[in-house]
């Protein structure tokens, strides 16, 4: 029976799958797992649909490190545990879609040459989600894969939020503008907003992805409007490791005075940036709520500020702002950074249910008191669902 979906979510150094069987409803996860470390030293990991953990090995000195043989492996243990069913269709997150891909798009040649076309605007992740798609095409020729793109969400922003004020021949020509990320986690959001709120639904929502990256999104009845990420996934927020929004005159003081190159700016922005560089210490928000070092203080300050400073940006202009939504790894773990968003956000209308906001759950839930101007929620993103909706959609 040909009824199972995987979804595929490869980077660099790690490839993340999930297995998931279709429903009448949505489709159900029957596994899921990670080859992590590869050309390191790769470690498989999986779990079934009741959070057990069903594999957790290391793999042997001798065997190849590669995104192809961790494809193999991984297939080979799923082959072992579908007995007699089959994948009918393999969705991949592809972070770059450009102007090019607005919508999910079933994989041709024609669109490997496209999504090639793409790996200049995202050339530390594009490679890495084509590299699966060719390995499957030859382990499996018969299951077609769809391709799910992060930016895809946010081409409905008017072109004045999609530009940088830079000469105008640079967004035509080269393609520098604002494309936005986390787009499937943001549409995951918009499709269970109406089960939660139809006003936030069909209104002004700001949700905030916050977790090792970051950024957030204005939807105006469930279409993006205007998002914190620009060009690359940098800008914005600050993140994990990466320094959010900078003044571009930075980096050229960064190459003029201090003679840094491109490749030191890169792992300077990239990854000793954010609440990594200002505690100095970690880029783990709970290693920073954990601690009473000023440097921790400050990073969290400075975070929960910007996401403050975002929401009133956003809600400008969406023209006022009916409720706002917490998600991903802080955002529905970390009730610190909740509060002290919330608190500062007072003023605009927030009024936030501390008790609330207290619980630890994993279902989606309302933060704010019932009587709060703007609705507040912690909903748990789901891009792998997402993925795998949109990969169904794709064939039927
Ligand atoms: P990614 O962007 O890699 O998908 P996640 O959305 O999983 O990241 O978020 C990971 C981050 O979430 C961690 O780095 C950590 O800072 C934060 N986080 C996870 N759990 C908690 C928690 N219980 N309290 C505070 N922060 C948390």
């Amino acid at each position: 029976m040909s009824d199972l979906v995987l979804v595929i979510n490869a980077g660099s150094s790690s490839i993340k799958f999930s297995l998931f069987e279709t429903s009448k409803t949505d489709p159900v996860v029957l596994f899921k797992g990670q080859m992590e470390g590869l050309y390191v030293e790769p470690k498989f990991s999986a779990k079934d649909a009741d959070d057990n953990k069903v594999a957790n090995e290391t793999l042997p000195a001798d065997a190849p490190k590669t995104h192809d043989y961790a494809l193999r492996f991984m297939l080979e243990w799923l082959q072992t545990r579908i007995a007699g069913r089959s994948i009918a269709v393999i969705g991949h997150r592809v972070v770059h879609g450009g102007t090019t891909y607005s919508k999910p798009v079933l994989v041709t040649e024609d669109v490997i040459k496209g999504l090639e076309a793409l790996i200049p605007l995202a050339p530390l992740h594009e490679p890495h989600n084509i590299t699966p798609i060719k390995i499957l095409q030859d382990l499996l020729p018969n299951v077609p894969q769809v391709a799910c793109f992060d930016t895809a969400f946010h081409t409905t922003q008017p072109e004045l939020n999609q530009l940088f004020a830079l000469p105008y021949e640079f967004a035509q020509k080269e393609g520098i503008r604002r494309y936005g990320f986390h787009g499937l986690s943001y549409e995951y959001i918009a499709s269970v907003l109406p089960s939660i709120d139809t006003k936030a639904a069909e209104g002004r929502t700001v949700v905030a992805h916050l977790g090792n990256g970051s950024s957030m999104a204005g939807l105006l009845g469930g279409v993006c409007q205007s998002t914190t990420m620009g060009f690359t996934a940098l800008d914005g927020l600050p993140m994990g490791t990466r320094c959010g929004r900078i003044d571009g005159g930075v980096i050229l003081h960064l190459m003029n005075h201090l003679k840094m190159d491109a490749k030191q700016i890169e792992t300077l922005l990239y990854k000793e940036s954010g609440l990594l560089g200002l505690s100095g210490f970690s880029s783990d928000m709970r290693d920073l709520q954990e601690s009473d070092s000023p440097r921790a203080k400050l990073a969290t300050d400075y975070f929960a500020n910007s996401v403050v400073r975002e929401t009133a940006a956003l809600a400008a202009t969406l023209g006022g702002i009916d409720a706002l939504v917490f998600t991903a790894g802080i955002g529905e773990n970390d009730a610190h950074t909740r509060q002290a968003v919330c608190h500062q956000l007072r003023w605009l209308g927030v009024d936030l249910d501390e008790t609330a906001n207290a619980v630890r759950s994993g279902e989606p839930r309302r933060i704010s008191l019932a009587d709060s101007k703007i609705a507040v929620y912690v909903i748990p993103t789901n891009e792998e669902l997402m993925i795998s909706r949109q990969a169904l959609a794709c064939i039927a």
